[in-house]
């Protein structure tokens, strides 16, 4: 006869479930991008800010010209890197992902050599491919310059998404359930309606509250793997106690 602990065991083997996760904010404690802007580049930045703010632009040709406006080295910008305060259980999550098996990609409007500089501090080892590993905007430093693209725009985005979030999120989720998310702000708000299961935080939190998406509030990444490690049955099998297995045998013959 089946124990409890291995139903649901064979129930967490016929999940496929994946992650996606944001990264300003989520993963980091402040907004990366605006940081490099505010420290590295020209006050006008703030300017080109507005015209997002109000409409005119879209978040693509935003970041394309605010970016224009930094003026730093290479060592000037990894040092505000790697000052960027990240969630402090961020690196003994990503040890659980790694252990679980669980595929886990980031998406992001943000930078793919800020991301991978803070997954490695976080002890993440081997590839970080934009594109593979992660999904965000690119960028790299010549000289005092910057130079950025943006490999995940996607066709049909009606959003003007630099980082298509949504659109990853359905190419890599296809056949996959659960698909997760989590995030922190109004960039998500696409993103969310691809997921099965949803952690937010801050203005996201509000977003779904207002619209009625099902989703879990979470404040760092301690929250997120221990109802992650519940749902997916990685816990320990729970450890009966004698007296709930007399209890339990003495159901079996004592109650009708
Ligand atoms: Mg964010
Ligand atoms: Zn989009």
């Amino acid at each position: 006869m089946a124990t409890r602990s291995s139903t649901t065991a064979r129930k967490a083997s016929l999940l496929k479930p994946v992650m996606f996760c944001d990264f300003d904010g989520t993963i980091t404690q402040v907004d990366v991008t605006d940081e490099i802007l505010t420290q590295l580049a020209n006050p006008s930045w703030r300017e080109i800010e507005q015209e997002w703010a109000c409409g005119s632009i879209g978040s693509r040709e935003c970041l394309e010209r605010q970016l224009a406006l930094v003026d730093a080295s290479a060592e000037e910008l990894d040092s505000l890197i790697d000052a960027i305060p990240v969630d402090p259980s961020f690196s003994r999550f990503m040890q659980w992902i790694e252990k679980s098996n669980l595929p886990f990609y980031v998406v992001s409007d943000g930078f793919d050599y800020v991301v991978r500089s803070v997954l490695k501090r976080a002890g993440v080892n081997g590839q970080l491919r934009n594109g593979a590993h992660l999904f965000a905007s690119s960028l790299a430093v010549e000289g005092r310059r910057v130079k950025v693209s943006f490999p995940h725009t996607a066709n049909g985005c009606a959003h003007g998404c630099a980082t298509c979030k949504a659109e990853i999120m359905r190419k890599l989720g296809h056949g996959r359930k659960p698909i997760i998310f989590a995030g922190d702000g109004l960039s998500d708000r696409h993103a969310v309606e691809e997921a099965d299961i949803v952690f937010a935080k801050r203005q996201l939190l509000v977003h779904c509250r207002k619209q009625g998406i099902a989703c879990r509030s979470f404040d760092t990444f301690a929250d997120i793997q221990a109802s992650l490690a519940e749902m997916l049955g990685e816990l320990s099998p729970v450890r009966r106690t004698p007296r709930a297995d007399q209890k339990k045998r003495a159901g079996s013959t004592l109650i009708r």
